[in-house]
């Protein structure tokens, strides 16, 4: 997949005199469209629904734009659940899926009427006692050793995700003899995900549990939430997900599994956020050092509390030197941030163009787990967000952190006390 940049070397130079790099921009066109795209694939299932993932990226201007797609939001604490509300989304438009969660958190998903998805058994009681039961209740499925994992969400059956298959009998039984009588079920199984054929196989596992699960106990299911976890190309010789054939291998076998069985209509959703956000997202940097020790060194304006993907799982993220895009990759860098850890590497052992001083380098696919999983360590601060609009036009959407927003948690009158 081609790794293109969506502004010309003279329109970011003067996004840059406006905002000082670094900065996450996000391109609003491509990503409206890409969120068009997924939501057509699958018109053919009556209440098909994406509940975008907001810790992906919790910029409410974003998930107000997605809303205006009829998403709605995953949500997994009560801040976030607070940032759904704020941008408009409400009631059955969340998703509440949580894991050890707490009562003031189950309490304020009911009193936006969120969806709750509950991640074990034993939350059916403590939901009772802290927040009510509500009338639709689904439970995350884990099917442990049925399906195989990989590298970012681990094993299933290692995975302190959800119920066992046993749990969910007795869970739906519970809950029936409670007196709940609406009911969606989910599962979440796999993490930035690229073979389809996945995602098809876990729509299979699920429809032939429901299959299962109305045999049993007669529930005939409103919902399945096939989770997120589709992936997208970080690097250029990968090829996103065919999301239309997704679609046709889930359609088949609803037809098969689900509409044989008198089982439909049966909505189908998604709780995606990589592949909605991600690969819409850009880190904006300049090249400040060059180093030439054992290796040879280029330190950008931005370290890894903007971006914590490569230090945290080894992730290759595509760099592109802006206006040297077309020049020969042959000088091999380490592409390095500052703060006060080794790992805190963009790129290591990677080729390309000679860099200069004061080069703009773009760290591709910043959109999804970028910005969201900053942090403060070593005394960062966190950088602003853009976006650029169809018409060109850029608006900030995240002031960056300054440092009395560091220190905003602190009294330092108290230190005349010690
Ligand atoms: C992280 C997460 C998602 C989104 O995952 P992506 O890989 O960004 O699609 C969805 N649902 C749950 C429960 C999650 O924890």
């Amino acid at each position: 997949m081609n790794k293109t940049l969506p502004f010309s070397k003279t329109q970011i130079e003067n996004i840059i005199t406006n905002y000082p790099t670094p900065f996450h921009i996000y391109d609003e066109a491509a990503m409206l469209a890409n969120a068009q795209k997924f939501k057509a694939a699958f018109a053919w299932n009556a209440g098909f629904k994406e509940f975008y993932a907001v810790k992906a990226n919790p910029n409410p201007v974003l998930i107000k734009l997605l809303a205006n797609c009829d998403f709605g939001c995953d949500c997994s604490s009560y801040p976030e659940l607070v940032l759904a509300e704020k941008a408009g989304v409400t009631g059955e438009n969340i998703m509440f899926t949580s894991n050890n969660t707490a009562a003031y958190e189950f309490q304020k998903a009911r009193e936006l009427g969120a969806i709750i998805n509950l991640d074990d058994i034993s939350h059916i009681e403590f939901l009772e006692q802290s927040a009510g039961l509500p009338d639709l209740i689904s439970f995350r499925y884990n099917p442990g050793a049925l399906k195989e994992g990989n590298a970012i969400i681990g094993h299933p059956e290692e995975a302190k995700y959800g119920l066992t298959e046993a749990q969910l009998f007795e869970g739906y039984k519970l809950l029936q003899q409670k007196g709940v009588r609406r009911f969606g079920i989910h599962t979440m199984v796999a993490s930035n995900e690229l073979n389809g054929d996945y995602f098809v196989e876990t729509a299979d596992i699920m429809f032939n549990l429901i299959i299962k699960l109305h045999k049993e106990l007669g529930i005939r299911f409103e919902f399945v939430n096939l989770g997120g976890g589709i992936g997208i190309p970080y690097r250029p010789e990968q090829q996103p997900v065919d999301i239309a054939a997704v679609s046709a291998g889930i359609k088949q076998k609803y037809e098969d599994l689900i509409e044989k069985n008198g089982l439909a209509p049966l909505k189908l959703y998604f709780e995606s956020g990589r592949y909605i956000a991600g690969p819409y997202g850009y880190l904006v940097t300049r090249v400040q050092h060059f180093k030439h020790t054992y290796r040879h060194y280029a330190g950008l304006d931005a370290s890894m509390h903007n971006l914590m993907r490569p230090a945290l799982y080894g992730a290759y993220h595509h760099l592109s030197v802006v206006g040297k895009e077309h020049e020969a990759h042959n000088t091999i860098y380490d592409v390095t941030g500052s703060l006060c850890e080794n790992n805190d590497k963009f790129a290591i052992q990677r080729p390309l163009p000679k860099l200069e001083i004061g080069d703009i380098v773009v760290i591709h696919d910043s959109g999804a787990h970028g910005h969201s999983m900053g942090f403060n360590y070593n005394a960062k601060l966190r950088s602003a967000e853009l976006l650029l609009r169809p018409n060109g036009d850029v608006v900030q959407i995240r002031r960056p952190e300054t440092i009395d927003d560091y220190f905003a948690t602190l009294d330092f009158t108290q230190l005349s006390k010690f």
